[in-house]
């Protein structure tokens, strides 16, 4: 049966094709049946490691001769007895394997092989923990790597399910162990929106999840948690909306599939639906055109490059030969003038690219400014501003090698050693072979060596991830340490010793190996050996003496050129890392936008906010606010207590539209936000959050920030009310002078940004009330500010301190998300629940 390229590539390999027959079926699920295998030769007789896997071809299922391969992990496997299992989850539309999976009968018989699927080593000294990821394709490999975990080292699994029962799949049992579901989500993202904000610095990861969400894991791992190569193992397992056959084959099979794996799991609860995906476009792909032009181009001047060499090189051998002088002059100036051209052309080329990549540019640069104004604000505060600035400076401009020279570079990297190596082949193919001996000899030690390091790299690699979490615990644990010795916090000075030490024995062992590279490749050792293998040709009669002049002139720098093609790679990599960070900011999702924006109806009428069945959680699967339903009282002081990590703060992000619910409203004059204009948005609800951003302008600028049209008296009106006047007036150049996040004091600023929502005249304000307790020198000033800001306005306050929400007119008391119990504060008091008990303990404590 037919097994096509990828067959007769992995037989060439030397992968042996093992015959395995079904013994048993067992559906454990809506969704997963459970195969047992028997089979004499495939298991490695020494064991499996956890996460082992083998390639199986499983047959076209419309009977035709094609045969398709899929990956699947072995589980229990017992090699005395050559028993092993297989944990098929079966999906719609079903492919080769699925659909095998779910005919099978015992006795069935299926060729499977063994390439690069030996599984994951666990580390002996253990890392911090290990960070398991995948969905259920992988749940079989997660168990496996769980199982095998020590104990003491801590375990943490996210697992994405479709089906309502996949969470109800066994795992086994570990002291350490944490385990996440979380539902799919159709942009890719529940996995990584799951790791949340926990540290995983020192941890190995292990990856396996359909190919966006493993992508996305993997660049926040990287990204966030230093983690790499040696530490982290990433492979996707499967490609939505993609068949692994040929796609029309998938679509004619799957009609027929799904009914019969309806038919096959009758009597197991209904699968969910699956849901479509959709992807931003990567950013390179309006540089594509221009991408594949440039290096047609650079083909074609890269080819001409080597012509005036070429001449050159003749016009040696022609004037050794004695070649008439009209010849002589015919060909130099022909060199010289396609060396002209060809290197005009190149300026040409680049000129045009450089033009090119600024409109590139530029157009990227809208595209992610734009991005921005799209994300919800939570997006921004949940970041550092130097991260944004990366995204929006930094890569941007890393992308600049990638469209304007990596085409070029590396097809004359390619294309101009060959072109030389084929004039050299034309004029003497046995000196040529000869000059290529180093060039081979260097491929050959340098892949060697390479391979002969790689344990080493991985450790170096692992020392990399794990020493700055490692730093930051050796100096938060000082005090610890000064009594007690480096061991008893972490051992940093030991560790860098030994680093220092495992660095100087690799440089001592492979040094010898280094050198001779170097020498290798040295222009000089070129001409040595074409000098002495030249003279010896033309000494036997085997090449006329002129002959070697192409050789000494082209030969003697053929192998830095070919060089060149690795020092392309590096601008690459960079421009590659810088792609996949904007490629995930323009996949992240936006803020919904109404087709066609309303205005509230703004009046008389004091502004009623409502929560309508809020439901909402910063990570998919781990809701902050459950079904939660509130309304203010319009005109009056709502304030929102309860034990840290209750939600306040998320009730309030989510009231001034910084986030938006994931079900459920949040609505102003029965508008839901999402359907109102962001100006009117940003107008009618000011916000005043315990970080103050200020803008580098003028204190003026600042406070008219959402108000760009406002006099000066207006401005100064709003300084006054707010308390802020007199100290803008001490200022240097007073309303002018130019102030930044640094020029003034936590409670001025506090009072800048108050002066700038009493400016905005809003009808509802959104407070933390923390504003009021961060600057114990100006909190009279600032609570002055806010008194008046408040006044006649919907207010909901976040409250820290319950001494400070006495007079609201509504206390709503969170537990967990949910409204444990609201009212005045004598009602709550005399209900003597949560409240009670939290305003007896602030009372104890002020006492
Ligand atoms: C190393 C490795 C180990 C694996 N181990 C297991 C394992 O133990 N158990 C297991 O069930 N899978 C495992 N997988 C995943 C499995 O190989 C793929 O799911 C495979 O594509 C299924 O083949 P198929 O012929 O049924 O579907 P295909 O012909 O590949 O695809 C048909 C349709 O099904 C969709 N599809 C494919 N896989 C999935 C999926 N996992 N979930 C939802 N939709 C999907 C495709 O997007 C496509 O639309 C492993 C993969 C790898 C690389």
């Amino acid at each position: 049966m037919g097994r096509g390229f990828q067959g007769a590539v992995l037989r060439a390999l030397g992968a042996k094709e093992h015959l395995a027959t079904v013994t048993r079926i067992e559906w454990i699920s809506s969704a997963v049946v459970r195969l047992d295998f028997t089979s004499e030769t495939l298991l490695y007789p020494d064991g499996e490691r956890p996460s082992a896997w083998i390639r199986a071809w499983f047959p076209d299922v419309d009977g035709g001769s094609k045969q398709y391969q899929r990956g699947y992990t072995l589980v229990d496997p017992d090699p005395a007895a050559g028993t092993f299992g297989i944990y098929f989850l079966v999906h719609q539309p079903a492919g080769p394997a699925s659909n095998w999976a779910v005919h099978a009968a015992p006795g069935d018989e299926l060729v499977m092989q063994r390439m690069g699927g030996d599984g994951w080593e666990l580390d002996d000294p253990q890392p911090a923990g290990y960070l398991l990821v995948g969905d259920v394709a992988s749940w079989p490999g997660i168990c496996s790597i769980i199982a095998a975990a020590p104990p003491g080292v801590g375990v943490r699994a996210f697992l994405e399910y479709t089906h309502d029962d996949d969470p109800q799949l066994s795992i086994p049992d570990h002291p350490d162990l944490e385990v996440t579901w979380v539902p799919r989500r159709p942009d890719g993202r529940a996995l990584v929106d799951a790791l949340g904000d926990d540290d995983y610095r020192g941890w190995k990861s292990w990856v396996a999840a359909e190919s966006t969400a493993t992508r996305l894991v993997r660049a926040k791992l990287t990204g966030d948690h230093g983690h790499n190569k040696g530490t982290m193992h990433a492979q996707a397992y499967w490609i939505r909306g993609r068949a692994m056959g040929k796609q029309v084959e998938a679509e004619e099979l799957a009609g027929v599939a799904e009914a019969e794996v309806a038919a096959a799991a009758e009597g197991a609860p209904a699968a969910a639906p699956a849901v479509p995906i959709d992807d931003g476009t990567s950013v390179l792909r309006p540089a594509r055109p221009a991408f594949i032009l440039s290096a047609l181009i650079a083909l074609v001047l890269a080819a001409l490059a080597v012509v005036p060499l070429v001449l050159f090189a003749e016009l040696a051998r022609r004037l050794v030969d004695g070649a008439d002088r009209e010849q002589l002059v015919q060909v130099g100036v022909t060199g010289v003038i396609v060396l002209l051209v060809g290197t005009g052309l190149s300026a040409v080329l680049i000129t045009v690219l450089h033009f090119y990549d600024q409109f590139f540019a530029a157009a990227l640069r809208r595209r992610v400014m734009e991005k921005f104004t799209r994300l919800p604000l939570g997006w921004f505060l949940g970041r550092r501003s130097a991260e944004v600035r990366k995204l929006a400076q930094d890569d941007i401009n890393s992308l600049h090698y990638l469209v304007t020279h990596a085409a070029v570079d590396l097809v004359t990297a390619v294309v101009t050693p060959l072109a030389i190596l084929g004039y050299l082949f034309s004029v003497n193919w046995t000196l040529a072979l000869i000059l290529l001996v180093p060039v081979v000899v260097y491929l050959v030690l340098m892949i060697r060596l390479a391979a002969g390091d790689k344990p080493r790299l991985q450790r170096v690699l692992q020392w990399n991830a794990t020493l700055p979490g490692d730093a930051e615990r050796y100096i938060a644990g000082q005090p610890v340490s000064r009594v007690f010795g480096d061991q008893a916090t972490v051992d940093l000075p030991g560790e860098v010793s030994a680093l220092v030490g495992f660095l100087k024995q690799w440089q001592h062992d492979t040094i010898d190996r280094k050198a001779i590279l170097i020498q290798l490749n040295r222009p000089m050792t070129s001409m040595v050996l074409v000098a002495l293998a030249g003279t010896g040709l033309i000494v036997i009669g085997w090449m006329p003496a002129a002959a070697i002049l192409p050789f000494l002139i082209l030969g003697t720098s053929f192998g830095d050129r070919l060089l060149a093609a690795s020092y392309a790679a590096n601008g690459l990599r960079e421009g590659m890392a810088a792609k996949a960070g904007l490629d995930l900011l323009l996949t992240t999702p936006e803020l919904a936008r109404p087709d066609a924006a309303v205005s509230p109806a703004v009046g008389a009428t004091r502004a009623a906010v409502r929560f309508e069945r809020v439901t909402f959680g910063y990570t998919a699967g781990r809701a902050v606010l459950s079904d939660f339903t509130l309304a203010l009282p319009p005109g009056g002081t709502t304030a929102v207590v309860g034990p840290s990590g209750a939600g306040k703060s998320t009730v309030a992000a989510l009231a001034a539209r910084l986030w938006d619910p994931d079900a459920g409203a949040v609505t102003l004059d029965g508008t839901d936000l999402r359907l109102l204009d962001e100006q009117v948005l940003r107008r009618q609800i000011a916000v005043v959050l315990q970080d103050v951003q200020l803008v580098h302008g003028t204190v003026a600028e600042n406070i008219a920030l959402g108000m760009p049209g406002a006099t000066r008296e207006q401005i100064v009106d709003a300084a006054r009310t707010a308390y802020i006047a007199e100290v803008i007036e001490g200022l240097a150049d007073g309303y002018d002078t130019v102030i930044d996040r640094d020029s003034l004091s936590g409670g001025q600023r506090q009072r800048v940004a108050i002066a700038r929502a009493i400016l905005g005249d809003p009808r509802v304000v959104v407070l933390d009330e923390a504003t009021a307790a961060a600057d114990p020198d100006s909190e009279w000033e600032v609570r002055q500010g806010l008194t008046r800001l408040l006044e006649g306005r919907t207010v909901l306050v976040v409250a820290h301190r319950l001494h400070t929400v006495a007079q609201a007119d509504l206390i709503v008391v969170l537990d967990d998300g949910r409204i444990a119990e609201q009212g005045t504060q004598p009602e709550l008091l005399a209900a003597g629940g949560l409240y009670s008990r939290l305003h007896g303990r602030a009372m104890e404590a002020l006492s």
